[in-house]
This record gives C-alpha cells, sequence and structure tokens, in this order.
C-alpha cells in the first residue's frame, strides 16, 4: 500500500509513523525545507503536547461530536503513552498542561523523525503539492517543480491558515475543495484582540488582572480570568486568546462585539463601592487620583477615572459625590470596550473553520466522496483551547488517519 501524506506537521508525521508502522510505504510531501517547523514554536518552544484534562468543552467547530468521537479513539493517555514509546518523558504543569521533560519542542520533534527514518517513511521536503487526481488506478498528486506522485491513498494533512510563516497557507483547502469538499469559512483563533479606543498609547505595555468576558447583544457568551496586557492595537494575554475564538466568530456573523473587564472579580459591586467608600473617607485630603495608588496599577488610574466621567482627577477625597463613586466602581467592574476586530492570520496560533466535517468519517478520517483520501489535523473545521488541546487533535486525527488509510481491505 502506498500512501502520499501532504504536509509534514504534527498531523502528518503521526499519519506516517503509524502507517508505516502498518506495513504501508510512506511518502510525505512537505512545502517548507524542513518538516515540523511549526511544532518548534508551539509552547513557546517546549511544546505542549497535550492536556490531562481532556473534554468536549475544549473544542470548537459546527459539529463538535466529531472531535468528541476522534479523540475517544486515541485520546491524551494514549498520546502520552506514544511519546513515552519514542522517549519523551511527560510532565504536567498547571493547568494540567502536558510539556516533554526536556522543555524543548525540539526533542518531540527529533524523536518524530527519528522514528520516522527507522520505518522507512520517505520525506520529500520543498515539494509543494498543486493538484491531486484520482481514478480507477489511485491518487496522481502534481508537486511544484518535480515529479508526478502516484499513491493509492492520500492523507491531507497540510493545516489551517495560522502563522504562514510556518507553513501552512490555506493551500490545503484548494486541495480539498477541487476534490469536492465543502469549506467553513475559516478565521483566525487564538489571537490578540483590537480596540478602538483613545487610551490604547498611554496603556501600551501595562498589564492588568481580572475577568474577561465576551458580550454579544447583551448576554456574556464566554469568560476567562488572568493577565490582560493592553498594547497599542487592542488586547492580548491568556485570556483574551482563549476569548478570541468567541469574538472571531461573532465578528464573522456581522455581530457588534464587546469585551467587558470586571478588574476585582473576587467582590461584588456592592463590596467594591463599599472598599472605595471607606478609602475616600478615611484619608479625605488625598487627591482622588492617588487615592487609587495600591489599590490598581498606577498605569490604569487615570485612564479609569476619566472613562468614568471625573473631570477633576485632583479634587480631594472628600469632595466626591456618591454617584461619581458609583460611575468609578462600576468602570472598574464592567469596563466595556468594543471589539474592532482580530489580529491577521500571522498573528494567530490557529485556525478555525476548514473542511466540514459532515464529509468527513470520524471512525477513519477518510472522505465520504472520494474513497481513499484522509484527512488530519488543523485543516479539519475543529479547533481547540489553548493548553495542549490543538496538538491533541493533530495528534489523535493524524493517528486514526494513519492507521485506517494503511489497513487492507
Ligand atoms: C506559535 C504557535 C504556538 C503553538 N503552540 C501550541 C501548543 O503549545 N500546544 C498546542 O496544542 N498547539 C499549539 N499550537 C497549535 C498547533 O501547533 C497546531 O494546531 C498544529 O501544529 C497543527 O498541526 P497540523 O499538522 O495540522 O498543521 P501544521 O503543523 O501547520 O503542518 C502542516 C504542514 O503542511 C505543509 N503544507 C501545507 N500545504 C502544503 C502543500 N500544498 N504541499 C506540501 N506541504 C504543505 C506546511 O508547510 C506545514 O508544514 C501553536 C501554534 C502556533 C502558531
Amino acid at each position: 500500500m502506498r500512501i502520499a501524506i501532504i504536509g509534514g506537521g504534527a498531523a502528518g508525521m503521526i499519519a506516517s509513523i503509524v502507517a508505516a508502522r502498518n506495513g504501508a510505504q510512506v511518502t510525505v510531501l512537505e512545502q517548507l525545507p524542513r518538516v515540523g517547523k511549526k511544532l518548534l514554536a508551539t509552547g513557546n518552544g517546549r511544546c505542549n503536547i497535550t492536556n490531562i484534562n481532556m473534554g468536549i468543552e475544549y473544542f470548537h467547530g459546527s459539529n463538535r461530536d466529531f472531535a468528541k468521537t476522534v479523540i475517544g479513539r486515541f485520546n491524551q493517555k494514549t498520546t502520552i503513552e506514544f511519546f513515552e514509546d519514542l522517549g519523551i518523558h511527560c510532565v504536567v504543569e498547571s493547568g494540567g498542561k502536558i510539556f516533554p521533560a526536556s522543555g524543548q519542542a525540539s526533542s518531540v520533534l527529533d524523536v518524530l523523525r527519528f522514528e520516522m527514518q527507522q520505518l522507512g517513511v520517505v520525506e520529500l521536503c520543498e515539494s509543494r503539492a498543486e493538484t491531486i487526481a484520482y481514478g480507477k488506478k489511485g491518487f496522481k498528486i502534481r508537486v511544484k517543480g518535480k515529479d508526478t506522485i502516484t499513491a493509492d491513498k492520500v492523507i491531507l494533512a497540510t493545516g489551517g491558515k495560522a502563522n504562514p510563516s510556518l507553513g501552512a497557507n490555506g493551500s490545503g483547502y484548494d486541495l480539498a475543495k477541487a476534490l469536492g469538499h465543502k469549506i467553513i469559512e475559516p478565521f483566525p483563533s487564538l489571537v490578540k484582540l483590537k480596540l478602538d479606543a483613545p487610551f490604547l498609547k498611554s496603556l501600551s505595555g501595562a498589564k492588568i488582572n481580572g475577568e474577561a468576558a465576551i458580550e454579544v447583544d447583551g448576554k456574556i457568551l464566554r469568560q476567562e480570568n488572568g493577565e490582560i496586557l493592553f498594547a497599542n492595537y487592542g488586547l492580548s494575554g491568556p485570556p483574551i486568546l482563549q476569548l478570541s475564538r468567541t469574538a472571531g466568530e461573532q465578528l464573522s456573523m456581522g455581530k457588534k462585539v464587546n469585551i467587558v473587564l470586571d478588574l476585582f472579580p473576587e467582590m461584588s459591586l456592592q463590596e467594591f463601592e463599599e472598599l472605595l467608600e471607606k478609602r475616600t473617607s478615611l484619608r479625605g485630603d488625598k487627591p482622588l487620583a492617588f487615592s487609587f495608588v495600591g489599590l490598581i496599577n498606577k498605569r490604569f488610574i487615570n485612564v479609569l477615572l476619566k472613562e468614568a466621567g471625573i473631570t477633576d482627577l485632583h479634587m480631594p477625597c472628600r469632595d466626591i459625590t456618591k454617584s461619581e463613586l458609583k460611575a468609578i466602581a462600576n468602570k472598574m467592574k464592567r469596563w466595556i470596550m468594543v471589539i474592532s476586530g482580530t489580529q491577521s492570520w500571522s498573528e494567530a496560533q490557529v485556525t478555525a473553520g476548514g473542511v466540514d466535517v459532515s464529509q468527513i468519517n470520524p471512525d477513519t478520517m477518510e472522505s465520504k466522496i472520494v474513497p481513499g483520501l484522509y484527512f488530519a489535523g488543523e485543516i479539519i473545521d475543529i479547533d481547540g483551547d489553548c493548553g495542549g488541546f490543538n496538538l491533541q487533535w493533530a495528534w489523535s486525527s493524524g493517528y486514526i488517519a494513519g492507521l485506517s488509510a494503511s489497513i487492507k481491505k
């Protein structure tokens, strides 16, 4: 059985190992000079392989149940066993994130490539698949500037559109479309959010802890806690990246999307108002802005007071009215900003959208349209949260595609 895998990323590499272990002759076509370039950049160079807390709630797409079936067949435990067997000692970090004990993404790539070489997988780098034709005798893949490759089965593992400098540039969608597959419109996810606000310049580089929520039509759709980073374009930081999927999806539906920050999520609005009253009455002689020093990051004080409609930031605390104090408390507990967009593909960690799962069999990853064609990884309309879930999707879907493609019927 000759299997051609298009794309030498996480999904393509694991698929090649499984298929070759099953006796297939495997060729991996990779357009870049080396396989696994994106893998090297994962987890800030440490590769967050997977997460011990696996669950459907960490995955997104038009049909999450598809991910449930696939991950159920090759889950985080079998993934850890797979990598331990290759020599990666896995350690658990905060939030259940699994990393190699070496702390090096390159070690994950090294053991995958070693295994591929041991199994005789042929790596054809600088080989970009331009078209795929199929007929009774199998598949013919036209490779840019090189000989045509023939194969009995093809696995499309070209990734999505996120971070094109690391390989994936959306070319896989054209190949899938030409074979009759429907593409759910892709949009960037795990990406920074853009705001159109006058205070961004003065807050650029400032960080604050709190709760961030996405609000559309007055409803909170998702909220996350953690460190929020302000930049000249908008917001970044772990909670913002997690929220970006919901924001991007709503924006693509033409909705007005707000981000709402609560800088004191551990207190109710009433408790927070009481705290402010106490602070301002205890030292009534302090200038208003100065009375917030020690309560919040100094860089935010003037901005928040102005946003709350206070014009005299230096009045003695004792002169502040009840309604002004309420307005300040409200701003710090419900700071609403309008999201103007997400950053571009070059900033995104992952692609939301992709090949429609209704045309793929989740038990085998085989196309329901073209027999012998399989899909794996980010090219499919499934994406995950930060925390190892996107690589888990690549491992699970790649494993199943490699296994099913190599089974002789
Ligand atoms: C900076 C960054 C950090 C990340 N960190 C993590 C993390 O720690 N944990 C986590 O779970 N996820 C992380 N992710 C997401 C994760 O890396 C991806 O979801 C995953 O690598 C997708 O694997 P893939 O094999 O489907 O696609 P890719 O890794 O994108 O591989 C696809 C490959 O196909 C090749 N290709 C494309 N088109 C063609 C063609 N026509 N012909 C030949 N070759 C082609 C590309 O060059 C590429 O090498 C991160 C992503 C980024 C960008």
